[in-house]
């Protein structure tokens, strides 16, 4: 379960850093919980209760940040899990926002895109006092979109809060970033490029698999096939397939005719996890710990690069730390969907709209200056350099702020202080 893991690193992290109790206890907690029960009316005229969660982590470095869920898995430990994963994202990637997460534990595909709107206004309506541009701004993640975000942007609006800032991943024709539909994906690429360079290798020929078709699963593959990379397996829900060479663009068109991945005629399905055939680079761009041990002991690649959220368990990362494979961790990997929501807020906030290519080279420059502070440190220790970095950084913020007040802060000195009194 992600929440265990997530929690493991974290608390090694404190020990690590010497955080004193009363810090660790400001990270480790969440600033706010909640938790909404909705009634639906399926179109059947049956009744269903659904559960769904926001939680905010931190909100040190900016409103919340985060996007929210439909999957079938979702539960509140998990949401806060990834919650605070975002406020270490945001932090390491410089962004001026904090981390949170929501979800519905509801399975996208047995709802009827009327029963999905409404599920979305009822979910909006009951996190709306908590939520806006300035307090924690939603965005897509597994199982939603630019259609659920303008669902969530106009249920926001009907309540009396018409903001566009409320929302990243919307529509275009609502405000929504150009880029940001392929951001994720391609920032993933481009890590899988500056991490390879790193190693001493190049992208150019080098064979990946990618676990996951979704919205970043699909936009790294199309990257890293322009970059020159051999797409060599993909999976998605259904299973995988592999071939030597994947045309990308060929298998997402069979897929968006509605095909099942697994038919795909110019290539051969693969029994088990897709990371598990042959390659240079696995990525797992689909769901948190789909890398168990089991996973890991049949994988041959030399570099592993988080597109998901947690998808490497303790014991596939233990693995691959006894065979020297390094693993570029996901606050690092999946930023740019992050950075690029970060930038769609900001063109609301000054009524801008920036071309594709300006930002997506902004988005691709972030992420340059984040690698840039992993560039020279040992690649086995890319996870930990990194969760640490962002971690100090929210203390930075939260002593600065007074909201953890050290014996030495004040500005005029203490009355204790004789030289002072
Ligand atoms: P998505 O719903 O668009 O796609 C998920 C994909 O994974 C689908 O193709 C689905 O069929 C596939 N899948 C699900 N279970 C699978 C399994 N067991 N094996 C193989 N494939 C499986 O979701 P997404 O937005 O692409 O998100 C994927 C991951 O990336 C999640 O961990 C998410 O939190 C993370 N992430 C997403 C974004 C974003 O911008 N969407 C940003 C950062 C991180």
């Amino acid at each position: 379960m992600l929440k265990d893991w997530e929690s493991q690193r974290f608390e090694t992290a404190v020990e690590r850093l010497g955080l004193d109790d009363v810090v660790a206890c400001a990270l480790r907690c969440a600033h706010r919980t909640i938790s909404v029960e909705m009634p639906l009316q399926r179109d059947d005229g049956s009744m269903v209760i659904l559960s769904g969660y926001r939680v905010q982590h931190s909100q040190a470095l900016g409103p919340g940040k985060g996007g929210f869920r439909y999957h079938p898995s979702v539960t509140l430990n998990d949401v806060s899990a990834l919650a605070r994963l975002m406020t270490w994202k945001t932090s390491l990637h410089r962004l001026p926002f904090g981390g949170a997460k929501g979800g519905v534990a509801i399975d996208p595909a047995s709802f009827t895109p009327r029963e999905l709107r409404d599920v979305t206004r009822s979910y909006i309506l009951g996190i709306l006092p908590v939520i806006g541009p300035e307090v924690d701004v939603l965005a897509p993640d597994v199982g939603t979109g630019p259609t659920t975000m303008g669902w969530a942007l106009q249920a926001a609006a009907d309540a009396g809060k018409a903001d566009p800032r409320i929302v990243t991943g919307k529509p275009v024709v609502l405000g929504g970033s150009q880029f940001r539909a392929a951001a994720t994906g391609v920032g993933v690429a481009h890590i899988t490029t500056q991490a390879l360079e790193t190693l001493g290798g190049s992208v150019q020929g080098t064979r990946v698999a990618i676990e996951g078709f979704g919205s970043v699963g699909l936009w790294t593959a199309l990257e890293l096939e322009e970059r020159g990379a051999i797409v060599v397996g993909v999976s998605d829900i259904t299973g995988a397939v592999h071939a030597d060479s994947i045309e990308v663009s060929g298998l997402a068109k069979w897929v968006d005719e509605g095909n099942p991945l697994t038919a795909y005629p110019d290539a051969d399905p693969w029994e088990g996890s897709v990371l598990t055939v042959p390659t240079d680079v696995a990525i797992p761009a689909a769901l948190e710990g789909t890398v168990t041990g089991t996973v890991a002991e049949g994988m041959t690649a030399r570099l592993v690069v988080e597109g998901a959220n947690g998808p490497v368990t303790p014991d596939a990362e233990s693995i691959f730390a006894s065979r020297g494979v390094p693993i570029v961790p996901d606050v690092v990997a999946n930023g740019g969907g992050v950075i690029s929501s970060y930038f769609e807020w900001v063109q609301n906030q000054r009524r801008a709209s920036w071309t594709e290519r300006k930002e997506r080279g902004r988005v691709l420059a972030r992420l340059d200056k984040t690698w840039a502070r992993l560039d020279d440190v040992p690649p086995q220790s890319w996870r930990t350099v990194a969760l640490d970095t962002a971690i100090l950084r929210v203390v930075e913020a939260l002593v600065a702020s007074g909201n953890l007040v050290q014996p030495s802060d004040s500005d005029f000195g203490t009355a204790s202080n004789p030289d002072e009194t």
